[in-house]
């Protein structure tokens, strides 16, 4: 009989490459998936068996566009103009508070909410990443992270060079770890020079790194970028030699058809945050339109001061229904191609190539669904089910890299009480800044 470090079995696989697989069951060696066992193919021995007749196993959520220490300033202002949020409360408090230590604190408690939601993956644009990789690396997270880099101060250093510098000693610690995956940051087209761009680009080339970057986040942006540099913010990049595989564009929401072709045929990655773009009235992304051109479209949260939720469960949903209602079709964006955008090509946009499916000779990430909840039966079609129905707090187990994180519940790489008395001393200084 063969034997297994990890098995974990469930009512329903969900697989991209399978298909939907009853009463299955995944085999794991080291960090891979080895074998996808069908009903009846059942014969192993495991170190470690995780599973039961209740759950739905699945791949782990990856979301690609985050900013996760942004956690504290979640609900510190809310249902404000983005301009007046930005500069009255989101950059006052980054100045005040961001600093290695404020990193080490709340990464804790953003990976905590991201793995007790189901995320195995996140992609992350802040400051003092090195910190945050040390962080999640304790924790098992896996991450793409990137420095973020911008034409004026951040916490990190007072000029670009310097946090180019930083940005590129990062990516030399850590372009070998297995978990954490360096990457470049340039802000945006809006708030870098063609300069800063093409000096990233030659470091993203040197390591083979992603390019994490917001564009056309906002119609003001395009206006701006329009006439600083004469063109809209894709064709600007375009110009310039920027776009290529490597990029993953976050929000991506203003782009024209002749745009979306630019995407297509440089093979960006775009990583939707439909709620934080709600939530702001930044305006809706053209899913159905990204989809059919077969743009490698993927999804992400940003950051939980404009969601404010890491919850994917969430995001799915609502990407499926404003794409819905953006272009009176129920049959656009079907649940299929939004698990695919959380999952499989949130992967690819990062640059894996085998992740994000459960699949044999994949690495093994992925987590299991409760499914015997009120809210949760009857089950006839699970990825309906993911995408309709489940909520975060439904998943029962997660597993990064081979490894249970989180089982029954419970996380098994981090002390979550202390995470948050570590937490809340840095949330009473805010709350006294701010006289909340
Ligand atoms: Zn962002």
């Amino acid at each position: 009989m063969e034997k297994f470090d990890l098995v974990v079995k469930g009512k329903f696989v969900v697989s991209f490459s399978d298909g939907v697989i009853e009463n299955g069951a995944v085999g794991i060696k080291g960090n891979k998936i080895d074998r996808v066992f069908r009903e009846g193919e059942f014969g192993y021995h495991a170190d470690e068996i995780i599973g039961g007749d209740d759950l739905i196993v699945m791949p782990g959520l990856v979301n690609t566009h985050t900013h996760a220490a942004m956690i504290a300033f979640r609900g510190l202002a809310d249902d404000l103009p983005l301009f007046e949020w930005l500069q009255n409360y989101i950059w006052p408090a980054e100045g005040k508070f961001v600093t290695e230590e404020f990193i080490r604190k709340t990464l804790p408690v953003a990976a905590s909410e991201m793995i007790s939601t189901g995320t195995t993956l996140f992609a992350d644009m802040y400051f003092f990443q090195q910190d945050a990789a040390e962080v999640l690396r304790k924790i098992g997270m896996r991450a793409v992270l990137a420095e973020g880099i911008i034409s004026f101060p951040t916490p990190t250093a007072e000029s670009w060079e310097k946090q180019l510098q930083y940005n590129e000693e990062f990516i030399k610690n850590w372009l070998n770890d297995e978990l954490i995956k360096p990457s470049i940051g340039p802000h945006a087209p809006y708030t870098t020079t063609p300069e800063i761009l093409k000096k990233v680009r030659d470091v993203a080339e040197k390591y083979g790194v992603p390019i994490q970057i917001h564009v056309a986040e906002t119609r003001r942006e395009v206006q701006e970028v329009r006439e600083k540099f004469g063109k809209t913010p894709v064709r600007y990049l375009d110009s310039i030699g920027f776009l290529n595989s490597s990029v993953v564009s976050a929000h991506s929401v203003w782009l024209d058809d002749e745009e979306i072709d630019i995407y297509v045929e440089k093979n960006v990655g775009i990583a939707s945050c439909p709620q934080s773009n709600a939530k702001l009235a930044s305006g809706v992304a053209p899913h159905r339109k990204y989809l059919e051109k077969g743009a490698k479209l993927a999804l992400g949260t940003d950051g939980d001061a404009s969601n404010n939720s890491l919850d994917m469960f969430q995001e799915m949903k609502f990407m499926a229904l404003i794409c819905k209602v953006n272009t009176l079709d129920p049959t656009s964006c079907p649940a299929n191609e939004v698990l695919k955008s959380a999952t499989l090509r949130g992967a690819i946009s990062l640059g894996y190539s085998n992740l994000g499916d459960i699949k044999e000779g994949f690495l093994a990430d992925l987590i299991t669904l409760k499914i015997n909840k009120p809210h949760s039966i009857p089950v006839f079609n699970p990825i309906s089910h993911i995408v309709y129905a489940a909520k975060g707090t439904d998943v029962n187990d997660v597993v990064i890299n081979g490894k249970p994180v989180y089982r029954n519940r419970e996380f098994l790489t981090l002390d979550f009480h202390r995470s948050i008395r570590e937490f809340n001393i840095i949330i009473n200084k805010i709350k006294d800044e701010f006289k909340i």
